[in-house]
């Protein structure tokens, strides 16, 4: 069987790799090795898929912190906006929320995979399910794949297979080893927008996700590397959630530590007026059950105990040097960093396809012609906001329109 082109894998990537090139005529195959499209595509956002963010191409750049220079000249050509009418134009309609993040009007990540079937239905791509195991090359030039022992000819390959988080969807990383075998260099890879294993402590807190609370990373000098606003969870190895997972992307070396302010509404003096409150309402309380007001019960023993004050210490009998020492804790909990958790557990792999070794005008291979590469398979990585899917789009229209 022998087409134009294929493109391996049917993530975001993939599927907008087959369609830009189909809608230029090409006859494309579309190889995916689960049984459905886009598996992945369907948990972004909590299922509500972050699909881009509503801001120009130079501001995209700049929430790419891994290689942003090489997506330059793809951004450039396919900008948010161009996403936004893509998906507006195939039944897709869109809003815009918090942080210039863009869902679709559903809230559900599957209007947006159902808007690109129709696109790929109506630009005519075949459709196969089969695990590729192979690139063919002959003469240095692509000339197909292998799924198995079945063999599809081509002048053109896109190989969008994804990065290695979460592989239960798919996406096990076998595109790098065929990138390999062809003479390419894979930066190794790692999570980024991952949970972070830390303090032993944390794991007392288990389940406790914390609100509103503001986050620092800081590198083991103490200079500070990210900061944010929002939620927190304990988890049994440490910490994740919205401002954890962030943070991760911005980790730099051994020894840094998260400095969690608790009450960041309320001023050092504030916040020592209402801790004395507190302590002269339940002056007959224990210490642990006179913080009850003002942290969460599963935290207490562990705020307590970080302090060395006893849990059945009376209210009335905390002195001033103590109560100053549980004002600067609430206002700068630490927690130390061991380190990332697997890739598996991550949103987004960073590493992947050295840069170098691509053509960032059309995402070919410096190496082999007739190969190129589309999506999240690339050394670049971004921040959480819809900047991920961003890049997916724009290498894929680069490569859909190169091919
Ligand atoms: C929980 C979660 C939430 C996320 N939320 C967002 C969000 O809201 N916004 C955002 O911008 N980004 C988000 N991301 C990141 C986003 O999902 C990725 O950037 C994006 O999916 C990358 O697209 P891709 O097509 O390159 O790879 P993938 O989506 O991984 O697709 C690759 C496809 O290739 C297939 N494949 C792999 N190997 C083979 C093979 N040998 N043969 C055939 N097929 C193969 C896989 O089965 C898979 O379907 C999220 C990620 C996760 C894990």
């Amino acid at each position: 069987m022998r087409y134009d082109g294929i493109v391996i894998g049917g993530g975001p990537a993939g599927i907008f790799a087959a369609i830009t090139a189909a809608r230029r005529g090409k006859k494309v195959l579309l190889l995916e090795r689960n049984d459905r499209l886009g598996k992945k595509l369907l948990i972004t956002g909590k299922g509500r898929c972050n699909v881009t963010n509503d801001c120009d191409a130079g501001e995209v750049l700049q929430n790419v912190p891994r290689n942003g220079r090489f997506l330059y000249s793809a951004l450039a050509a396919y900008p948010p906006e161009k996403v936004k009418r893509f998906f507006e134009e195939s039944g897709c309609p869109l809003k815009t929320e918090r942080g210039n993040r863009v869902f679709p009007v559903s809230d559900r990540s599957s209007s947006v995979l159902e808007a690109l079937q129709k696109e790929l239905r109506r630009s005519g791509v075949t459709v196969r399910t089969g695990r590729v195991t192979d690139i063919l090359v002959s003469d240095g030039k692509v000339t197909g794949v292998s799924v198995g022992k079945e063999q599809y000819g081509s002048d053109w390959v896109i190989l969008a297979t994804g990065g290695m988080s979460y592989p239960t969807t798919g996406s096990t990383g076998d595109g790098y080893q065929m990138a390999r075998d062809l003479g390419h260099t894979i930066v190794p890879v790692e999570g980024s927008l991952v949970p972070l294993e830390a303090d032993e402590d944390c794991a007392q807190m288990q389940g406790l996700s914390l609100r509103n609370v503001s986050v620092k990373l800081l590198d083991a000098k103490g200079k500070t590397l990210f900061t944010d606003f929002g939620e927190l969870l304990f988890t049994h190895f440490g910490v994740s959630g919205p401002t954890v997972l962030s943070a991760s992307a911005h980790l730099k070396g051994e020894g840094c530590r998260l400095v969690i302010d608790l009450k960041p509404a309320l001023e050092e003096s504030k916040l020592d007026e209402r801790i004395l409150r507190d302590l002269q309402m339940y002056k007959n309380r224990t210490m642990e059950n006179a913080l009850t007001d003002l942290l969460p019960r599963s935290m207490i023993p562990v705020v307590l105990k970080r302090l060395e004050i006893p849990f059945d210490l009376q209210a009335n009998s905390l002195n001033k040097q103590q109560r100053r020492a549980l004002v600067a804790l609430l206002k700068g909990f630490p927690v130390q960093i061991r380190g990332k958790r697997p890739v598996a557990e991550a949103i987004i792999t960073s590493g992947g396809v050295k840069v170098s070794q691509i053509d960032p005008k059309t995402m070919g291979s410096k190496i082999v012609p007739g190969l190129y590469f589309a999506g999240e398979i690339i050394d670049c990585d971004a921040y959480t906001g819809g900047f991920n899917l961003q890049i997916a789009w724009a290498t894929a229209y680069a490569a859909g329109m190169a091919v």
